[in-house]
This record gives structure tokens, C-alpha cells and sequence, in this order.
């Protein structure tokens, strides 16, 4: 099982500035979960404690029995999509899909049929191998979401960056982070401070204010 639970979570930063001021979450299995409120609020660094980039002040993070805060970035079955898709574009579409299984040592017929079977399911089986340089912002975006679903992360943390912007892309994102979630039953926390622009996922929002819960709007 892999509910996400957030206990007293606390961020304050060197400078003494308290970006995360105890928040309480508990978020399902399989669930969809909206961050949601104004820049500066604290949803970025929220995302990146969960994910290991920022250490936790104070409280702890939980997937199923497992104590995240003190388990490494790289051994965190989450996937973290961020502003920057962190692509190599010399590479092709299937040697940056692979990129995560092959750090992992994955046998090659394993890394061969879940590429495959990732990029069908994401539109892009006819592109593995174009280089990456040369795809469509849409695509690449899609070979970043390629990248992680291939690892089967238990949950995926999206920031509302991760778009880029760009309206079209997001509406593409957002079709496709619901398809994930049906399919692979990934729990999804998705990022952003555009009120409604998410509500096409069908997931709780939870309103964020000064580092803290404001209110919890149900799907
Ligand atoms: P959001 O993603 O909701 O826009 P962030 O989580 O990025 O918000 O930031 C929350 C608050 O923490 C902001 O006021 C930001 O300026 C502050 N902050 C972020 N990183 C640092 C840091 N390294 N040092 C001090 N303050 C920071
Ligand atoms: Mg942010």
C-alpha cells in the first residue's frame, strides 16, 4: 500500500523563514491530491521534502510503514516532475525513456518491453527513435512522464512548472496524469497555484496558505 501521510510537517529555511508550518495530510492510495494557492505558499518545497530534495525541518513522512525522511532521493519509489525535464537531447526518445531502469541495472528485455509498452500507451511508439532534440515540446513532456512511469513509481509528485506555461500542454498533462492513475493506480500530487485548472482530474484539493492547510475541498 502506498498512502502518503504527512505528520506535523515542518520546513523552516537556514534564514529562519517557515516556508511549512505543520501541516497534516493523509493521501490514499491511488488517490489524486490538488495542492493548491497562491506563489509562495509552499507547495514546491512540500513537494521536494516528500521527494528528498529539501530535509524536513521537523515531522515525519510516511509511505504505507515506511519512514521516508531519512530514506535517499534515489531509493524513494516516487517519481518528481519538475520544471525541468532534465532530458539529454543527443539521446533518443528510447535512450532517455530508459535512462532510470538502466540506472537501476534492469535486464534489457525488461527495460525493452516496459519502454515500449510506456511510449504505445503515451502516443509516442512511433518516435523512440528520434532524438530528442527533435521532438515537439508536447512529446518531449510526454517522454519525461515516459521516463518516470517506466520505473512504476508508487506516486508522482507534479509541479505545476512541469507544463511549462503552456496551456495546451497542461491540458495534454492533465489527460494523461489521470490516464496513469487509472491505469497503474499511481497516486498523483499535483501542484498549482491556478484556482480550478486542475478540477479536470477529479482529485481533493487542498488549499494552501502561508505554509499552512487552509481548507480541504473534497473531489
Ligand atoms: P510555492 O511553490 O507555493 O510557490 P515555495 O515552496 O517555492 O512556494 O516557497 C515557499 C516559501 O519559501 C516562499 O516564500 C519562498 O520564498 C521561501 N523559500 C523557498 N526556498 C527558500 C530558501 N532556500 N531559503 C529561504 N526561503 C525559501
Ligand atoms: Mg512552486
Amino acid at each position: 500500500m502506498a498512502s502518503l501521510t504527512l505528520e506535523n510537517l515542518t520546513k523552516t529555511y537556514p534564514n529562519g523563514f517557515h516556508s511549512v508550518k505543520n501541516i497534516s495530510l493523509e493521501i490514499k492510495d491511488g488517490e489524486i491530491v490538488i495542492l493548491q494557492g497562491p506563489s509562495g505558499c509552499g507547495k514546491s518545497t512540500i513537494l521536494r521534502m516528500i521527494g528528498g530534495l529539501e530535509d524536513v525541518t521537523s515531522g515525519e513522512i510516511h509511505l504505507g510503514s515506511t519512514l521516508l525522511n531519512d530514506v535517499l532521493p534515489c531509493d524513494r519509489p516516487l517519481a518528481m516532475l519538475f520544471q525541468n525535464y532534465a532530458m539529454y537531447p543527443h539521446l533518443n526518445v528510447y535512450e532517455n525513456m530508459a535512462l532510470g531502469l538502466k540506472l537501476r541495472n534492469m535486464p534489457r528485455n525488461i527495460i525493452d518491453s516496459r519502454v515500449k509498452s510506456t511510449a504505445d500507451f503515451l502516443g509516442i511508439g512511433k518516435l523512440l527513435d528520434k532524438k530528442n532534440r527533435s521532438v515537439s515540446e508536447a512529446d518531449k513532456q510526454k517522454v519525461a512522464l515516459g521516463r518516470a512511469i517506466v520505473c512504476k513509481p508508487k506516486v508522482m509528485l507534479v509541479d505545476e512548472d512541469f507544463a511549462h506555461g503552456n496551456p495546451g500542454l497542461r491540458g495534454d498533462l492533465l489527460h494523461y496524469l489521470q490516464k496513469i492513475n487509472q491505469e497503474y493506480h499511481t497516486t498523483i500530487l499535483y501542484a498549482t497555484r491556478t484556482p480550478g485548472e486542475s478540477c479536470g482530474l477529479g482529485g481533493k484539493t487542498v488549499l494552501l496558505k502561508s505554509g499552512e492547510i487552509e481548507n480541504i475541498i473534497p473531489a
